[in-house]
């Protein structure tokens, strides 16, 4: 077992440039043991900045792919790794996460697909519906299902032992667009995530942090994790490494659209929006959302960040 697990490990290295020249992410991580073990999470750039995430199976030598805008990398990695495709996990039905069941399409009669009751119809080869609160069994360990809608109606997000895989609800350090929203089941879904164990990883779908935490410090320049977190990022990205996955105890301390009990950012929010009340959770959370999707913050310049060139 020991041995086959370090032969995955191998197989997709840090430095791979060549492959993922066009990725944001051109170094992907390390593979991520979880379960004791019985599985390991394996991040694999597509298209810009989407992440399939393939949980393979080292003793089965079977992958799940969580999402993907396309098959080409997934396949490809599946083959590096020297395990089958035979499963799909998809959290939501946008075309850059169900398109690689579209691109499978001809081999879908053999493939798992897993999604969203809600949304059966959209996701193509869809054989098992799912709901909030179902439980089934992948590569003999249990995934649990969460509804986590306000991206996207429908949208549900998998937990596995301490894996969680929330496709485009929580990023680095920010949330989704709230497409279909509204803002009260967005903040439902990131209150439920803030409930899992701080230790929980989060394997979103985009690595989107750097802008985020640009954002981020717009609205709450004074907070001390949060600058590290920037340090951190910024020395990750400028070598092309990933941000992701992050944790639950990392966002609830930097990412804040997870801090709506914030002084500082309350106070932000009353500078920008001065004839609104921020009376309740709900109406904090949804001044961060449109402020955020005003993108004022993109006009702050790296040198007024706290990062210190110097490392990098
Ligand atoms: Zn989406």
């Amino acid at each position: 077992m020991a041995e086959s697990i370090s032969t995955l490990e191998r197989a997709i290295q840090p430095g791979q440039t060549d492959e993922y020249m066009n990725h944001a992410v051109t170094s992907p991580r390390l593979p991520i043991p979880i379960a004791e073990g019985q599985l390991t999470i394996h991040q694999v750039p597509a298209w810009q900045d989407n992440f399939v995430w393939l949980i393979v199976s080292p003793q089965r030598k079977e992958a799940a792919a969580v999402d993907g805008p396309d098959a080409k990398e997934a396949l490809a990695a599946c083959a590096r790794l020297g395990v089958r495709l035979t499963t799909i996990l998809n959290t939501h039905t946008h075309g850059d996460h169900i398109g690689i069941n579209t691109d499978l399409s001809e081999k879908l009669e053999t493939i798992h697909v897993i999604g969203s009751a809600s949304r059966a119809r959209e996701i193509p080869g869809l054989k098992q519906p799912v709901s909030d609160g179902d439980q089934f069994e992948l590569f003999g360990t249990t995934v649990q299902v969460m509804l986590t809608e306000g991206h996207l109606n429908g949208h549900v997000s998998y937990l596995i032992d301490n894996a969680l895989f929330c496709g485009d609800t929580l990023f680095g350090a920010g949330c989704g667009y709230l497409f279909d929203g509204p803002p009260v089941k967005m903040l439902h879904s990131l209150k439920r995530f803030a409930n899992l164990p701080g230790n929980t990883w989060v394997f979103c779908a985009h690595e989107y942090t750097a802008d985020n935490l640009r954002f981020a410090w717009s609205v709450e320049p004074d907070n001390q994790q949060l600058k590290e977190r920037i340090q951190h990022t910024w020395v990750l990205r400028s070598k092309g490494e990933a941000t992701i996955p992050s944790t639950i105890q990392l966002e609830l301390a930097t990412n804040p659209f997870m801090r709506t009990s914030s002084v500082a950012i309350q106070q932000a929010l009353k500078k920008a929006f001065p004839e609104r009340s921020f009376a309740s959770d709900l109406e904090v959370f949804a001044a961060i959302r449109e402020l955020k999707d005003l993108k004022r913050y993109r006009n702050i310049d790296d040198g007024e960040l706290p990062v210190n060139i110097d490392i990098v």
